[in-house]
């Protein structure tokens, strides 16, 4: 049998499409290395404070054009993290869970009020990062209001928005508000999807306190645990 042409290609095109790629494991729960993985790129350092700071090519070039949008409107963005994988998360992670007091799961708790869990943080994924100053004190006057007025103006334009908004009737649980922490909704969301799908309790695991991560139930109340804007889900 003959299949015509265009319907062939009709058949065909879903497959190319963003909407059907699928992420491994091991990109979802931060076990690549950016370095040497084709799908990011490394930012250039006038983007940024760090030496070496990568994102996902897509999230990148988004932030290169809302980057200089925002150059010619007198705001700058510096990017002072991006990209983390799991080991780096495990630094943050047990670091602060030696040097914080109380039970375990005060720990726990008290970490994951601004930190995530080796193998649940956005940062893993490459769509995320955090601009300018991690504190939202920053962002509540003088260039660092005008700085975070200007990303909730215009931010969604390029496909961001901010996770961690305040807690609110909406999202009651997770991560305390973060102003600095920006993410990419097309890539972002997917991941996401993924996440849900194929990660479970066993994978997070091998870090300080990973009995915490089911019984504070981390996959529900961090990991989705995330505001997003109307405006970028119709943008
Ligand atoms: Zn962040």
């Amino acid at each position: 049998m003959k299949i015509p042409l265009l319907a062939l290609s009709l058949i065909l095109m879903p497959l190319s499409g963003n909407e059907v790629t699928t992420y491994t494991k091991a990109e979802i729960l931060g076990d690549v290395n950016p370095a040497q993985h084709r799908g990011f790129d490394k930012l250039k350092s006038k983007y940024t404070t760090k030496a070496d700071a990568y994102l996902r090519d897509e999230v990148y070039d988004a932030f290169k054009k809302m980057w200089k949008h925002a150059q010619k409107d007198g705001i700058s963005l510096t990017i002072i993290s991006a990209t983390r994988n799991r080991e780096y998360q495990s630094g943050i992670w047990n670091r602060k869970w030696n040097s914080f007091g109380g039970s375990e799961e005060d720990r726990a708790n008290r970490i994951l009020e601004y930190s995530s869990m080796p193998g649940t943080s956005r940062h893993h994924w490459g769509t995320d990062f955090d601009i300018n100053a991690l504190e939202n004190e920053y962002f509540e006057q003088g260039q660092g209001l005008k700085e975070y007025e200007w990303m909730q103006a215009h931010a969604h334009k390029y496909g961001f928005f901010q996770p961690y908004t305040a807690f609110n009737n909406y999202r009651d649980a997770g991560y305390h508000e973060e102003k600095w922490h920006w993410s990419y909704y097309p890539t972002a969301s997917r991941f996401l999807r993924a996440y849900n799908h194929l990660v479970t309790y066993d994978d997070l695991q091998n870090f300080t306190g990973w009995q915490y991560a089911e019984k504070l139930d981390v996959i529900n109340n961090y990991v989705n645990g995330i505001e997003v804007s109307e405006k970028v889900k119709n943008n």
